[in-house]
């Protein structure tokens, strides 16, 4: 569809169209409210991901956007391969399933979903906002709206505005990612803790293809690339491929995610799982969320109460990722790993807490009291409470 708009007034302005800003739009248009979907690229569009697709994503999928299964291309597992710091845990051949796409047809899809519920379509258009006046310039013209859904990624030009940098470096992930898209994928869906500082490796094997990678936080490796090689040899692959790499915004999100009628969501607020590296599920429900704000702010004809909302509803996934935080030390550090592996690798109830958490059926809570039962007494104090 094609627009040249002069000048256009919306209800809300969704900025991004990934899964946390197509979620925002479908979520809004669904609820009668008029909504402009902008995006500088044309969809379909790459994303850097590993395209993992948790139990908590695809539910959360079925709620957003109404459909069974989203149509694309996905690989489905039932077993994980979990290995910390070279050393196998063993795989969980009963496994909830995980599902494995590529994001390209994925946010695709999403996009497709809020368009055909209503959204106005301007992807494909380079874009600038005002976050005085609520005005968005696009090339034909101008967009404006009482209210901004900003879920804009990582590098988040809306949260540079707003506080000067869209990420903490101290704090910031870093991952690289390598595609074998002709390989076969008869190979594991496997996970390995540590194989980059404060991090994992992944091996995701997809319809077409598998996707290598590698992340943990930026200020602990400084190698990255070296980090990667390494991980490479493990997996047996030798060859040279061409390697891409992104920020993964885990560990330290936004407590307060925007300012005045502007709502940051998914990436942009931070919302990756410092443990588990997940952020489409965290995506999705942000933005479906700061719709659900925005609307009843908007019925309520006091768009200034939308962040306050939005705060109160995305209250669960802070504290999700809180926990996640405060298991993080446990996992990584020097003194407290061998009994972290320890714990995964005879504990099967810890890794089922563990799985059961990944496909949203509990939060890290069960986990934590699991782990401090396991840990030395400092450590149960550190982690007591929950
Ligand atoms: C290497 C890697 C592997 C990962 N693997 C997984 C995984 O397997 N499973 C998982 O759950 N998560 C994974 N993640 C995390 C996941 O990719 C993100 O958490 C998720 O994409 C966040 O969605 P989003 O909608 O917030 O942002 P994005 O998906 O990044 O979408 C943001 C959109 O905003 C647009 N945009 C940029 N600037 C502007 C602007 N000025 N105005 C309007 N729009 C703009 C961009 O074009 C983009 O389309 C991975 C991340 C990385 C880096």
């Amino acid at each position: 569809m094609s627009h040249r708009p002069r000048h256009r007034n919306f209800d809300l302005i969704v900025l991004g169209a990934g899964p946390a800003g197509a979620a925002a739009a479908v979520t809004s248009a669904g609820a009668g409210l008029s909504v402009a979907l902008v995006d500088p690229r044309h969809f379909p569009r790459d994303k850097l991901c590993g395209g993992g697709l948790t139990g908590r994503s695809m539910r959360l999928y079925r709620e957003i956007f109404g459909q069974a299964v989203p149509p694309v291309p996905l690989e489905r597992r039932d077993a994980i391969a979990f290995h910390a710091f070279g050393e196998d845990l063993g795989t969980d051949r009963d496994a909830p399933p995980v599902h494995l796409g590529m994001r390209c047809s994925f946010d695709h899809a999403l996009v497709e979903h809020a368009l055909c519920a209503g959204a106005v379509d301007f992807t494909g258009r380079t874009c600038t906002l005002d976050v005085d006046t609520g005005t968005v310039t696009i090339e034909a013209g101008q967009l404006r709206a009482p209210l901004i859904i900003a879920a804009d990624g990582v590098n988040s030009p809306t949260a540079r505005h707003l506080f000067g940098t869209p990420f903490d470096r101290r704090t910031i992930g870093f991952a690289l990612e390598v595609e074998l898209p002709d390989r076969a994928p008869e190979r594991a869906l496997r996970i390995d803790f540590g194989a980059a500082e404060w991090g994992y490796g992944w091996q995701f094997p997809k319809p077409a293809g598998l996707t290598i990678g590698v992340g943990g936080v930026l200020s602990r490796n400084a190698d990255m690339k070296g980090a990667l090689r390494r991980y490479l040899d493990t997996l047996g692959i030798h060859e040279s491929l061409p390697v891409k790499g992104q920020f993964l915004p885990f560990g330290a999100f936004r407590a307060v995610p925007g300012r005045g009628r502007v709502l940051l969501a998914g990436d942009a607020a931070g919302l990756v799982d410092p443990l588990t590296g997940e952020g489409i599920a965290h995506a999705m429900l942000s933005g479906a969320e700061a719709a659900r704000a925005c609307t009843d702010a908007l019925a309520a004809n006091d768009p200034d109460s939308a962040l306050p909302l939005y705060r109160k509803r995305i209250a669960p996934i802070h504290t999700a990722l809180r926990h996640a935080a405060r298991l993080r030390p446990i996992l990584f550090s020097e003194s407290l790993r061998p009994a972290f592996i320890r714990s995964f690798r005879d504990s099967r109830s810890l890794r089922r807490e563990y799985l059961a958490m990944l496909d949203g059926q509990t939060d890290y809570g069960p986990i934590m009291r699991r782990m401090a039962l396991r840990l030395p007494g400092f450590v149960m104090r550190a982690i007591r409470g929950v």
